[in-house]
């Protein structure tokens, strides 16, 4: 299967494939169902991109920017199109045609975030509130830098040999690395325990790329993308573990990019990519304390369907038995990566939508396998309802 988010020409470049205007985008695009605005759908995205190509349309550069701004990038309609065609490539093409402060900042953002996501954090907590409203631009911000707010209850009994038997590194994410260092610490852990040997030095990873591609900056995606497969072919080639399912997705999505790969390098690549759940499919777990009387699993939208995206869920599943309430449904959490900067308060409905759907109980905990997803959900749940990456809910004691 095509990955999602690869270049299929069906915004502004060589157009491969039409929109026949069946509309069926529209039934899963989380953007239409929380505002009931037709325009935001994929099918307007590729009517709008195909008459500007076509020289049909002639739109001031800042509204094609603030139209192209408006997509969560959940790639759920790509899934459904029966001409397979990609809104989020759409609006990227369009985004780079048409850079806007959004994009900038979003660049800034994730190249330079070692010092701008803990000062963002900072500066967000201490903002006063503008009025009644709440800011929902900055309310993503006030999460970050906030420590996990899970304690752990389960526990590996018995660790199960993975049968893998090779080097490992550990790909964080951007998140991980500048605001929840503690995950890596606690995916290290189970790693050891499963038997695949993790160094101490961490390779030089740069971003996925993922959010950057979606954002439009496709140059400063393809450095990073070289950047990491360097750094991959510095440290070995070794097995290449996330605990995001964001960046598992732009990893995975690599091989079809042209980085220089040398022959059948980049089904290596592929391969190696895993995520850290698949190998603990067999550990046997045991709670160290009680578990929150109902616990949750969101499902990302970044690589939904692709071969072991469900090992997350599986996971909890087993480990939580009737504790577990069961997936927060097909709902994207409307995080949208640049959507936040530029039309936060669209994010925000979407996210509105989850919360209204799933109705969880104050003392409920809602776990995610995404960095992205846990920000959001973090930043729009309910009074009384914990969010939290799984790998929080694992005691630190790897025996
Ligand atoms: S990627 Fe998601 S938000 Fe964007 S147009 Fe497609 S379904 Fe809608
Ligand atoms: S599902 Fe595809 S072909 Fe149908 S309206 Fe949407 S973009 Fe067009």
């Amino acid at each position: 299967m095509r990955p999602l988010h690869a270049r299929n020409g069906s915004g502004t470049g060589t157009a491969v494939k039409s929109c026949i205007l069946c509309g069926r985008c529209l039934e899963v695009c989380p953007l239409v169902s929380a505002t009931g605005r037709e325009e935001l759908s994929p099918k307007a995205k590729h009517t709008l991109a195909r008459m500007l190509r076509e020289g049909q349309a002639q739109l001031e550069g800042r509204r094609v920017a603030d139209l192209a701004g408006l997509c969560l990038a959940c790639g759920r309609c790509e899934k459904a199109c029966p001409q397979g065609l990609c809104a989020p490539d759409a609006v990227a093409e369009l985004r780079e045609a048409h850079p806007d402060l959004s994009q900038w900042l979003w660049k800034q953002w994730i190249e330079k975030g070692g010092a701008l996501w803990p000062a963002l954090a900072w500066l967000s907590r201490r903002l006063p509130d503008s009025g009644e409203q709440p800011s929902p631009r900055y309310d993503a911000f006030k999460t970050m830098g906030s420590g996990p707010s899970v304690a752990p209850f389960l526990k590996v009994s018995r660790f199960v040999d993975a049968g893998i038997g090779r080097e490992a590194v550990i790909f964080p994410g951007c998140t991980a690395r500048r605001l929840y260092p503690a995950w890596t610490r606690r995916a290290k852990e189970l790693l050891a325990g499963l038997g695949l040997r993790v160094g101490n030095r961490m390779p030089s990873w740069a971003c996925c790329g993922c959010t950057l591609g979606h954002a439009g900056c496709t140059e400063a995606q393809r450095e990073a993308q070289l950047a990491n497969v360097k750094a991959w072919r510095k440290a070995g080639r070794p097995l290449v573990v996330t605990f995001c399912a964001t960046c598992r997705c732009g990893l995975r999505s690599y091989p079809d990019a042209d980085l220089g790969w040398e022959e059948g390098e980049g089904e290596q690549w592929r391969e190696a990519v895993i995520s850290l759940a698949g190998p603990m499919a067999a550990v046997e777990i045991e709670h160290v304390s009680e578990p929150p009387p109902a616990v949750y699993y969101h499902k990302p939208c970044h690589g939904s369907g692709q071969a072991g995206s469900g090992a997350d869920e599986a996971l909890l599943r087993r480990a939580l038995g009737e504790r577990y309430a069961g997936a927060t449904g097909d709902v994207c959490c409307g995080m949208g990566g640049i959507m936040q900067l530029g039309a936060p308060e669209l994010s925000r409905q979407v996210a509105d939508t989850l919360w209204t759907r799933l109705d969880p109980p104050a003392g409920s905990l809602v776990l995610t396998g995404c960095s992205g997803c846990v920000l959001q959900l973090k930043a729009t749940a309910p009074v009384g309802v914990a969010v939290g990456h799984w790998l929080e809910t694992f005691a630190a004691s790897a025996g």
